[in-house]
């Protein structure tokens, strides 16, 4: 009998906290990076009860992890747990990795950097500049909101269907850089045009997935795609949302959200192992990625 070799003692491992985890397709990612990179490392999915959080947090420090991503529902709530978070992740509101160095555990935001890097990588250009509106005022939303404004977009504009929520965003940006930003009501009809005016339209809600399948957030509002701009959905499954179909019909660039996720998975693994993802591996990887969420 074959001896099976990938996990010995010397092995160090990465967890995931989350409530669902079921459905996460991060262990698949780490784990082929780790086996192709020959790194001794593994990562392990850990379904978490509210309650216990912390006392996962102090399991996984009394572990010595080498880190772990954090998903939904305890992207804010595990801030409270950490030793330090990065200036960028507490301007999100929101941590989805952490590092553990010599026993103190550091919090990042690694969502807004994969949605950069994926932006980049997908459309051949960045944020730098760009007039910007953001459909959403979520959690990504302010990931995205204060990723764009770090990497000096021009103009940030947040319209959503809860308006507070936008207000809340446009004020972390005023307050904390020099872009314009302001904040609308999805069904006003100056969203519609500032729609017009901006380069770049990203969907931040979850208008489009399950159980809203079918529906963009756009409907029953005056919004209309231009060609020319450019569409993100932050939403990967499934990977053509309604509000994508709609501006790939009006001639615009389009991308989902699968880029997103899969660069926060690998900006993860380089934050905690040090070890860059070889570019012509990443290829290769992002195509295998794109598969498995297929199936
Ligand atoms: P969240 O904090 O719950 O925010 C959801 C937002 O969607 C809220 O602004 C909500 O508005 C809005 N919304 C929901 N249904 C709507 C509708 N029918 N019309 C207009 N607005 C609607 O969730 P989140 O964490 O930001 O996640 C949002 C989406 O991003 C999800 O689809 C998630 O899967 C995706 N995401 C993707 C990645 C990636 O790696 N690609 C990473 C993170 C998140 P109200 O406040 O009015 O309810």
């Amino acid at each position: 009998m074959q001896i099976d070799n990938r996990v010995t003692g010397t092995t160090r491992f990465a967890g995931l906290l989350g409530n669902p985890v079921e459905h996460s397709v991060s262990p698949q990612l780490h784990n082929t990076i780790s086996t192709y990179l020959n790194v001794d490392f593994v990562y392990i999915p850990f379904k978490v009860e509210k309650e216990d959080l912390e006392n996962a947090v102090k399991g996984l420090r009394a572990l010595n992890v080498v880190g772990f991503n954090v998903t939904t529902p305890f992207k804010k709530d595990i801030i409270k747990y950490l030793d330090d978070t990065t200036k960028q992740a507490l301007l999100m509101g929101a941590v989805n990795t952490v590092k553990n160095i010599d026993g103190r555990l550091y919090g990042y935001n690694t969502d807004a950097e994969g949605f950069a890097r994926s932006f980049k990588e997908e459309t051949g250009t960045g944020l730098k500049g760009k007039k910007i509106l953001i459909i959403g005022a979520g959690g990504a939303a302010r990931a995205v909101a204060v990723k764009a404004a770090i990497d000096g977009a021009d103009s940030i504009y947040i319209s959503a269907r809860t308006k507070s929520k936008a207000d809340d965003i446009a004020s972390i940006l005023n307050d904390h850089f020099t872009c314009d930003s302001k904040s609308y009501a999805l069904a006003d009809e100056q969203t519609a045009r500032i729609f017009n005016e901006c380069d770049v339209i990203i969907n931040t809600t979850s208008a489009g997935m399950k159980p809203q399948l079918g529906i963009s957030p756009l409907d029953g509002t005056g919004c209309r795609f231009s060609e020319g701009q450019i569409v993100y959905d932050v939403i990967y499954n499934p990977p053509l949302t309604k509000f994508l179909s709609d501006a790939a019909a009006a001639g615009c660039k389009t991308v989902n959200g699968i880029g997103m996720l899969f660069y926060q998975g690998i900006s993860a693994y380089e934050i905690w192992t040090g070890i860059k993802v070889p570019p012509e591996m990443l290829k290769e990887l992002y195509e295998s990625f794109k598969g498995i969420l297929k199936a």
